[in-house]
């Protein structure tokens, strides 16, 4: 199991009086095989801290793990997961001086290790040495010392540790909207209505952008409206995928929209994105596909039309401070509740990833 560490008490600053030796969480045994059990509280090293969770959201990694397991997040079984989480500060290692006791926190599931190929140059999201975190889906989490040092933040007192929960996805979105090049003068479709999706509206629509959002379920095409959204196209209530591009482009001018976003992960929706675009458009193919999958690209409108397309994933520090600011400000607090739209006690987690699957939960908070 991954949550074994051991360490001595007198590594720690705060008596760890009040936490108990063991803690409810849930295990990863297998595909669509997840156990509510009792496990130790993990032991933190001098240089790491204990959080007590409040509050993990569901999202469509959890989703694809409990499906089908992860090839880096999950190494040995039975193992913790989930990773979007905020909560208190309960135990302090003795080397740690920017956290203490009591103090509300998010912290990221990763952070980068400033010393690789890729960090030298600042492309922290390609970082060779990234160092994840996992197992949120518990009452205790220990967070290790660099995710401590470069990816925890403290919530600000006017946000709540529920929206705070949420500061990942939205470190994510604004990566991917800030490398897409947009502009106010442009129309920006988004493929996908899940939570990142959705908070893609969230951001285009703050920052008065017109905003096509494309999707297959009703209920999130209607969250999609409810945030902002201009348009929300069902690609079900289309007969084919040309009547779907034609609608779109008569709601641009007959050109398309000038940024496409694609925030599904499958090779049909990465086609259909560079089909929408405009000529001299982008496509950013935000939505990560399964190992091995290929896309077929028209060569000859990918060179005629000027297209640019780009690969963006996962987030920096520099993205996860921008998302902090914008939670504090309270100006996302609509799109998140909206988005966050239903709660759970951790052992109804399965029940979670079920509705979620379904459509009619978008993310859930688990309340451990
Ligand atoms: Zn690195």
């Amino acid at each position: 199991m991954s949550v074994n560490k051991t360490t001595l008490q007198d590594n720690v600053k705060v008596a760890p009086s009040e936490v108990p030796s063991v803690m409810n969480a849930i295990l990863f045994y297998g595909p669509s095989d997840i156990r509510y059990e009792q496990i130790p509280v993990p032991k933190i090293s001098e240089n790491e801290i204990l959080v007590k969770v409040d509050t993990v959201l569901t999202g469509g990694t959890d989703l694809k793990t409990f499906k089908r397991g992860h090839p880096v997040l999950i190494k040995s079984i039975p193992s913790t997961f989930g990773h979007q989480f905020s909560g208190i500060v309960t135990v302090v290692g003795k080397n740690v001086k920017n956290f203490s006791f009591g103090q509300k926190i998010v912290a990221m599931n990763s952070a980068p290790c400033y010393e690789c190929h890729f960090c030298k140059k600042s492309r922290f999201s390609l970082c060779e040495n990234i160092e994840f975190l996992n197992g949120a889906y518990a009452e205790y989490i220990a967070i290790p010392e660099r995710i401590i040092q470069h990816n925890t933040y403290l919530i600000p007192e006017n946000t709540s540790l529920e929206t705070a929960s949420i500061l990942e996805s939205l470190a994510v979105v604004i990566h991917g909207y800030e490398r897409s090049e947009i502009t106010k003068d442009k129309t920006v479709c988004i493929i996908g209505t899940g939570s990142i999706g959705l908070l893609f509206v969230a951001l285009a629509k703050l920052n008065g952008v017109k905003v096509i959002s494309v999707g297959r379920t009703p209920f999130k095409l209607n969250i999609a409206k409810e945030i902002g959204a201009d348009f929300a196209l069902n690609i079900k209530d289309f007969l084919n995928e040309e009547e779907l591009i034609k609608n779109i482009k008569s709601l641009t001018d007959g050109y398309g929209p000038e940024v496409v976003i694609e925030a599904v992960g499958l090779p049909e929706t990465w086609g259909l994105a560079t089909r929408i675009v405009s000529r001299g458009g982008l496509v950013n193919f935000f939505g990560g596909c399964k190992k091995g999958t290929n896309l077929n690209l028209d060569t000859f409108k990918l060179h005629y039309d000027e297209l640019k397309l780009i690969g963006v994933f996962h987030h920096t520090p520099e993205y996860v401070q921008k998302a902090l600011n914008l939670l504090s400000s309270g100006s996302f607090e609509k799109g998140i509740r909206n988005i966050i739209s239903k709660s759970f006690p951790l052992k109804e987690l399965e029940r979670a990833f079920i509705l979620q699957e379904s459509g009619e939960v978008i993310q859930a908070a688990i309340k451990p």
